[in-house]
């Protein structure tokens, strides 16, 4: 670690943005929260690679605060070779950070490609590239939503790490005990690799809920009654909200998390509240 980062060794997700305006906003953001001295920030990929240009668009721009910039690649849907030529513009262009991760299926879309599971990527990517870049995957502390049980994915996980991935980012969650629980699993399998939580600020039920569904992710029963009791004050929501994250984020640092990974969704305000909850 630099002397220069953050304490607490957080980190900044962000999306590729569609329009001009949310190009713009980006930029303020990606300064206010470069001021942090994150490690890295992140920016996504769409599922197929649909965000491709956008997302390499949107990496050189985030880049340019000198913090390092890690794209998510997925491999669903691509042939190696699109994924071979996509390594080499990112290695021209001085990336040497990836978030590398199978994705989904868009609905619609025809062959799966002809790498199947993260794990495949990880192991194409080494191939390909040595040790060139540093590669996170995904985790999910409260199983994928596609695994049998816990157990298996778990396994799945650690045949991803044993790939050769230097850390994990976890899928967020509300119950600290499933982030110690995955990482206690995980550790009896041999990883030995960073397993860095993601955190989800809470600013808008209806559209937490509904990701929450989507992902596999659980609102706990005590968290959802009092978030809809809010109906529409977004203020008594955040405040709420900034409450029950920052002390989940407390409680994972008191165990022993190695860093926190926020989900941005590209604000600055709700992330950093937390960050500045937490004393840093
Ligand atoms: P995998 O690790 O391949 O796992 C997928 C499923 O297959 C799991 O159920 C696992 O148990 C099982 N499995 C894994 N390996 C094997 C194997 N060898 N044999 C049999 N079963 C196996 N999506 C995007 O589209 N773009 C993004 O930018 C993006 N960023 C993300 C960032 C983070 C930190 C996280 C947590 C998720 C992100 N996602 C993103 C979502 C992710 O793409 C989906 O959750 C996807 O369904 C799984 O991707 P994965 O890399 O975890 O897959």
């Amino acid at each position: 670690m630099s002397s220069q980062e953050h304490p607490l060794g957080i980190s900044f997700e962000f999306f590729p943005p569609n329009t001009d305006a949310g190009r713009d906003k980006l930029i303020h953001v990606r300064d206010e929260l470069a001021a942090r001295k994150p490690r890295f920030f992140s920016v996504t990929y769409g599922a197929g690679g649909s965000t491709q240009a956008r997302t390499r668009d949107i990496v050189r721009s985030v880049s340019q605060s000198g913090i390092t910039t890690a794209p998510h690649l997925s491999c669903i849907g691509s042939e190696k070779a699109q994924l071979r030529d996509l390594l080499a513009q990112y290695r021209e262009e001085g990336v040497d950070s990836l978030v590398a991760l199978r994705g989904d299926m868009p609905s619609g879309m025809g062959s799966i490609g002809e790498l199947r599971y993260a794990n495949e990527l990880v192991e194409f990517i080494r191939a390909e590239t040595g040790d060139h870049f540093d590669i996170a995957v995904a985790a999910y502390p409260e199983s994928h939503p596609q695994a049998p049980n816990l157990d298996k994915d778990v396994e799945n996980f650690a045949r991803k790490m044993k790939a050769g991935a230097n850390m994990a980012i976890t899928q967020y969650f509300f119950t600290a005990d499933a982030y110690f629980n995955f990482v206690e699993k995980a550790r009896a399998l041999g990883v030995e690799q960073p397993i860095i939580p993601g955190i989800m600020p809470i600013t808008n039920y209806t559209k937490l809920a509904r990701f929450s569904d989507a992902c596999g992710a659980e609102i706990p029963r005590w968290i959802r009654k009092q978030l809809e009791s809010y109906g529409d004050d977004s203020d008594a929501i955040a405040a709420f909200g900034t409450d029950v994250v920052s002390r989940l984020c407390e409680r994972l640092l008191d165990g022993g998390a190695p860093g926190l990974h926020f989900y941005t969704l590209n604000q600055a305000a709700p992330v950093l509240k937390i960050v500045d909850n937490l004393g840093g």
